[in-house]
């Protein structure tokens, strides 16, 4: 097979730069507002141009026949050959120069080549290379790299198992617990006060342990403090949660401990004395838990990350979000909106596709920098972003034309993205 493969890729590589199609619709007001909407774009600045990183939506077919397109050859190959699993490693634009609104776009595709067999954390694969460029009649105003990795998934690696969705447990309350939750459905964190002397305690019950009187009432905390103690878990699995996470025990300001999971970084990040901040996870439909994140990093904290980058942009990956991306980038591929197929082929669940990725790191870039004028962006991939999960965007100028942004989900860094700005003008 090895042979044969590379015979092709050679093959294919000769034919050089080769007509795809011409793309469905001009460049258009009305795709362009579905795309900022679903992605949170609210710089309304896209009336005479087309946000670069939406390039590639101007060429998605949509449903329906897909046309066959170059790579497609070596990936049946290998296929074939037991390397069935595929995973986008490199996608790297280049923008030319902004499209306008009215323009009539067509694409062509170059094949670039085949390396392997590599050994990968993954499994043993090959990683195929193709380009795609954009034309506006004989101008070109984008290309593309294009990375997977095509990989043998190891012998014994079942699927993850189902961790996600609703959170079937349910909080014990009872007379000496109902007003701590009481206080999380209004969104204030409530630590019980010994009506008498005035000591704080938590957990909750019916008698103070400092004078031993059973009056009592309540202070709504802050909700700031610090990671006294933390273990990550593994195992065994929790229904609604998706492990490995952190359970941290937080001393709040107000000087009692509390337990809860700590979201918004890799689990690996905690440590003892980390200042954490509250945040109210929704678990489903009823339930919500008062949880802690990493202090600074909500999108409306002024205060500048710890690495010196921006403020962080926050994203819930709702299923809405993860869904109406995908149809806003006119990526109709099943994973990116079908549980069921998406834990069939040994996902957890649907997540974000590669064209939402791209769009987020150029928001990220933009809200910090609204007068930066895209050259373009390389991205690096790794944990998918699932539907459930927050993925936590920081950026970093490191010169005045490089920008690198950081994507980061509870199974690690989703992107790294390097993104050249163009000189002003
Ligand atoms: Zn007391």
């Amino acid at each position: 097979m090895h042979d044969r493969l590379m015979a092709l890729a050679d093959e294919l590589a000769a034919e050089g730069e080769v007509p795809v199609s011409p793309c469905p619709d001009p460049v258009n007001a009305a795709m362009i507002r579905n795309w900022t909407q679903a992605l949170g774009d609210r710089d309304g600045r896209w009336t005479e141009f087309a946000p670069p990183a939406m390039i590639q939506v101007w060429s998605m077919t949509g449903l329906g026949d897909r046309p066959e397109t170059t790579p497609d050859r070596t990936l049946r190959m290998l296929d074939e050959a037991g390397f069935t699993g595929v995973v986008a490693t490199n996608c790297e634009q280049t923008y030319d120069r902004y499209v306008r609104l009215g323009e009539e776009l067509r694409t062509t595709s170059r094949f670039e080549g085949v390396t392997g067999p590599k050994r990968t954390a993954l499994g043993e694969g090959y990683f195929v290379t193709w380009y795609q460029s954009w034309y506006s009649g004989d101008e070109r105003v984008a290309e593309m790299l294009f990375r997977v990795l095509k990989f043998t998934p190891r012998a014994g690696d079942a699927p993850p198992p189902r961790t996600g969705g609703e959170y079937p447990l349910r909080p014990v309350i009872g007379p000496d617990t109902a007003f701590f939750w009481e206080g999380v459905q209004e969104g204030e964190l409530r630590v019980q006060r010994c009506a008498e002397c005035g000591e704080l305690r938590h957990p909750p019950g019916p008698m103070c342990p400092h004078c031993h009187s059973t009056k009592r009432d309540h202070v709504a905390a802050r909700g700031r403090g610090v990671v006294h103690s933390y273990v990550v878990h593994h195992h065994p699995p929790v229904p609604g949660l998706r492990p490995p996470y952190a359970v941290v025990l937080v001393e709040l300001d107000e000087g009692v401990r509390m337990v809860g999971n700590l979201l918004g970084c890799p689990p690996g990040d905690a440590y003892v004395g980390m200042p954490v901040e509250l945040e109210f996870q929704r678990m489903d439909d009823e339930l919500t838990l008062p949880q802690w994140r990493p202090a600074g990093t909500r999108p409306e904290d002024p205060s500048p990350h710890a690495d010196g980058g921006w403020p962080a942009l926050r994203i819930e990956l709702t299923p809405t979000f993860v869904i109406s991306t995908a149809l806003a980038t006119r990526d109709l591929t099943p994973v990116h909106h079908d549980p069921g197929v998406a834990r069939a082929q040994g996902s957890q669940d649907i997540f974000l596709n590669i064209l939402t990725t791209t769009g987020l790191v150029q928001r990220c870039v933009l809200e910090h920098l609204p007068d930066a004028r895209l050259a373009g962006v390389s991205l690096r991939l790794g944990a998918p972003a699932y539907a459930g999960e927050t993925l936590t965007l920081t950026g970093r100028a490191v010169d005045e034309q490089t920008v690198e942004v950081r994507g980061t989900v509870s199974l690690g860094d989703h992107v790294t993205a390097t993104v050249r700005l163009k000189e002003p003008s």
